[in-house]
């Protein structure tokens, strides 16, 4: 494919001493030869791929030195867009890098715009659809696995399943085709059927399989919401500080937004916690009070995991009875907190209504207990699986759009073929799975579709 030729800065802003503005396109690196004058008047133009070069960029117009660079050329397809890349590294600063893209725009490249060096390398085939998306998770990743899942998925872990998946039903097809043509065969038919109950179950069946770790991939990408509940004086804020103090908390710096709004999160053994902030509902003192059981467990249904708190020292109010009340059926940590003070809790009464939740005691003055509490968030998310490291986890929101989709077709292809239904009315319903599967990986994707999704990327990237 033809494309004119882009750049940008590549780097954080304003972060780091090198600073990067990375080219991409037939023009590369002859622009980028027009500003460089290497040491003993060596020319980009004639150096060799994959070399680094050292030397200065000078505004052609009058000689002036814009920068001291190093300068990287590539040439394509071995590169990232499969397209001639130049990167200049530059001395960071703000100023410097902006002065050095200026020129390099002034000399014929383009601004790219967000997203455009991976969609390059996804139109020129470097990478697929959701290669494409997994970098785009990379940037936003906000613990080691989450950053695992999605370096997983760029390398085409889940490419490779979902193409299996549509190999298995291309080979159903074909013998369809089979069936169809030479349907004189009694037996061909039988097997036709037979054949295509198999394999539908068996792709149903992975469909059904990745599904299921969207939660947990969801959850890795998007952090795991998570409100404080318990009466007042029980400990909420000193178990929300020992959160943050013992985890690295991660603040995640989105510009435009002032600090009141930003998110906090703690990395709880690979488990990002999304600390509902100050304008929602961290800590709910009187929540039941305030607005009622009804209206506190809708605001709390929105949460995936609530930490339930209430006092050792203390015996159980009827505040504390109705918060069990409203948290039944979610996802519930109880903690009993205070244990360095004389018991006055009923514990048996604890574990009652604690039946169908986590239980975990503490003492948070006395920095006890949370590594048991730590343990039951992360067992709580990675039942069994918490080694599992090598799975593949679909969590982005397309994907399991799609992949609900095509449970659906697929299981309209099953009960056709236990009903009776005509063969090639079958053959529709496993063809649309075909095509829904291939949305994932970009092959049959819209092209409007392709510039929304690639607009969502960092610029530079
Ligand atoms: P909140 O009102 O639920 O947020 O409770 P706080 O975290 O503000 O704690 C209320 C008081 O209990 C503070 O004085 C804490 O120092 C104290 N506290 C918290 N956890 C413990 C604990 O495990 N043992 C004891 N003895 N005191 C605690
Ligand atoms: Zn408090």
């Amino acid at each position: 494919m033809e494309f004119d030729t882009i750049a940008a800065i590549s780097t954080p802003m304003g972060e780091g001493a090198i600073a990067i503005v990375r080219l991409s396109g037939d023009e590369a690196i002859p622009i980028a030869d027009k500003l460089f004058k290497g040491v003993g008047g060596k020319r980009l133009k004639d150096a060799a791929s994959h070399t680094i070069h050292y030397g200065h960029l000078l505004d052609p117009k009058n000689d002036e030195v814009i920068e001291e660079v190093m300068v990287s050329v590539m040439k394509g397809p071995k590169t990232f867009t499969k397209e001639d890349v130049v990167e200049i590294n530059c001395h960071g600063g703000i100023v410097s890098v902006n002065r050095v893209l200026q020129h390099v725009l002034k000399y014929g490249a383009r601004l790219a715009e967000p997203g455009e060096f991976t969609k390059r390398a996804f139109l020129n085939g470097r990478i697929d659809l959701s290669q494409a998306e997994a970098v785009m998770d990379l940037i936003r990743a906000k613990t080691d696995r989450a950053m695992n899942v999605a370096l997983g998925q760029m390398e085409g872990r889940l490419s490779k399943l979902i193409r299996k998946l549509r190999q298995e039903i291309l080979e159903v097809l074909a013998h369809v085709e089979v069936n169809i043509d030479y349907p004189e065969y009694d037996d061909v038919e039988e097997m036709t059927h037979k054949l295509l109950l198999e394999k539908a179950h068996f792709v149903r069946e992975e469909i059904q399989k990745l599904l299921q770790t969207s939660q947990q991939g969801k959850i890795l990408r998007e952090g795991l919401s998570t409100v404080i509940v318990g009466r007042p004086n029980v400990g909420k804020s000193s178990l929300l500080n020992s959160l943050v103090h013992e985890n690295k908390a991660i603040v995640t710096d989105i510009p435009g937004t002032t600090r009141d709004v930003i998110e906090e999160y703690v990395n709880v053994r690979g488990v990002p916690l999304r600390l509902l902030d100050t304008a929602g509902i961290r800590e709910t003192e009187d929540i039941v009070e305030r607005i009622g059981v009804e209206r506190s467990r809708q605001v709390l249904k929105e949460a995936d995991l609530i930490l339930l708190v209430v006092n050792y020292s203390d015996q159980l109010t009827a505040e504390d009875e109705n918060l069990f009340e409203v948290v039944k059926g979610m996802d519930v940590i109880v903690i009993v907190n205070k244990t360095d003070l004389p018991q006055k809790i009923d514990m048996e009464r604890v574990h009652e209504l604690s039946k169908e939740h986590k239980l975990v005691t503490t003492s948070l003055l006395e920095d006890r207990g949370v590594d048991a509490l730590e343990e039951a968030i992360s067992s709580l998310f990675f039942a069994g699986s918490l080694e599992a490291g090598d799975m593949t986890y679909v969590s982005n929101t397309r994907h399991i759009a799609i992949l609900n989709q095509s449970l659906h077709t697929i299981d309209d292809a099953i009960q056709g073929v236990e009903t009776g239904v005509p063969i090639d009315i079958v053959q529709i319903d496993m063809t649309r799975t075909w095509e829904l599967l291939g949305e994932i990986i970009g092959d049959s994707v819209h092209e409007s579709l392709i510039d929304q999704l690639f607009s969502q990327f960092c610029l530079g990237k």
